[in-house]
């Protein structure tokens, strides 16, 4: 339900903010769909500095939480979202529907990146587009890829470089399938050209141009990224593998990639057919990453949201084929404090901060003066989420 337009300014007094470092007990106002300022509260038993604290403007209608005992987080920055349905792996009647804006605001993704998957034959970037211009009116920040699963690249506009340069949302290149039946069986030399594309096309458009890389199941893992890495001047922060928790020896391969100075992105959506088969949630992929010293700030979480999540019976028949929920995020943010004991603090940048890093999205991922007003609004015992304000817009669940 939208309550505030994104005109109105917006005061949420008095709630502990995570920016997503902790700031405290704060005042945020914010005005135009941006955080406009913050100002600390004293702490308990001091007497109040009235003039630190933000008052609503006389004369300006001004909409007002009370965030006493709440706690306030930037919304989630979900690096993989198939905004126009994914799936089809299954035949015609396996496609997925579009996302629904309001799956993903209940959800607390206020930023999300919308790429094809397998099917770029039924799937286009025309249509990607339209869905994340459909998104945006309705307040969330949706960004698209260009590509797909295969290589040579599909492309809106004819290349990497001119969708980078001239459509404003394609932020970058993705999924393109390594290790994987189902993607095109790239060589390292395909690969190195698509990374190349998407760098300079990023440098002329002032965005960063990361390569979102779909990892497979088959056990060369890694080993395409490794050898561009090894053999051209791209570093390896140009790409950004997700799926990295679908296995163990996935995961361990995905660490040494973190120790060269790659990123990596863990896959939220799951089954328990799929952990059975020996998938890491990411809640637990995420703990043990940190547990082993690997930086947060380049660790991501995604939803893989609107994906097809196919369900095998013993005799691998399937038997069902489910979708990729938008809330596995959230449900991945609670697993990973209050089952695996990490802090809000050390778990809440591979969901917000990192992400927006790897994007080069600077007004995302932060609660700052100046950031773009995506906010979230938790109950501090269960991490439910209250409130989500998106673009400046307040939506109460
Ligand atoms: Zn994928």
């Amino acid at each position: 339900m939208l309550l505030c337009e994104r005109d109105t300014p917006l005061l949420i007094s008095d709630v502990e903010v995570f920016a997503p470092a902790p700031l405290g007990r704060c005042d945020v106002l914010v005005v135009a769909g941006r955080v406009l300022a913050i100002s600390s509260r004293p702490a308990r038993g001091e007497p109040p500095a009235v003039s630190e604290q933000l008052t609503p403007i006389a004369g300006v209608a001004t909409r007002h939480i009370e965030g006493r005992g709440r706690l306030l987080v930037p919304g989630f920055v979900d690096s993989l979202v198939h905004i126009g349905g994914g799936g089809g792996e299954g035949g015609f009647a396996s496609r997925v529907a579009p996302l629904r804006a309001e799956d993903a605001l209940k959800a607390g993704v206020t930023t999300l990146i919308g790429a094809l998957g397998t099917d770029e034959v039924t799937r286009s970037h025309a249509d990607l587009l339209a869905c994340a211009r459909a998104l945006a009116a309705e307040g969330l920040s949706a960004f698209v890829l260009s590509g797909s699963y295969r290589v040579p690249v599909a492309t809106l506009t004819g290349s990497v470089r001119g969708d980078l340069v001239l459509i404003p949302e394609m932020l970058g290149v993705g999924e393109i399938a390594i290790a994987d039946h189902r993607g095109s069986q790239p060589s390292a030399a395909e690969l190195a050209r698509i990374g190349a594309d998407a760098r300079v096309g990023g440098m002329l458009a002032g965005k960063r141009g990361t390569v979102l890389i779909h990892v497979g199941d088959a056990a060369e893992g890694l080993r395409l990224l490794n050898e561009v890495s090894d053999s051209t001047p791209l570093p390896p922060s140009q790409w950004h593998p997700t799926h990295v928790n679908r296995s163990r020896a996935l995961l361990t391969q995905g660490e040494a990639w973190l120790r060269r100075g790659g990123s990596v992105d863990l896959t939220a959506s799951t089954t328990a057919g799929l952990i059975d088969a020996g998938e890491i949630a990411a809640a637990q992929a995420l703990a043990e990453l940190l547990a082993a010293g690997l930086p947060v700030d380049r660790i991501s979480l995604s939803s893989d949201g609107q994906a097809s999540l196919p369900q095998f019976d013993a005799e691998g028949r399937l038997i069902a084929l489910a979708v990729a929920p938008m809330d596995s995020l959230l449900q991945s943010l609670q697993q990973a404090v209050l089952q695996h004991g990490l802090s809000l603090e050390n778990a809440l940048p591979a969901f917000t901060a990192s992400p927006a890093a790897i994007w080069g999205l600077s007004r995302k991922g932060v609660i700052a003066p100046g950031a773009d007003a995506d906010l979230l609004l938790l109950d501090p015992q269960t991490l439910a989420i209250e409130a989500t304000v998106a673009g400046g817009q307040l939506h109460l669940f």
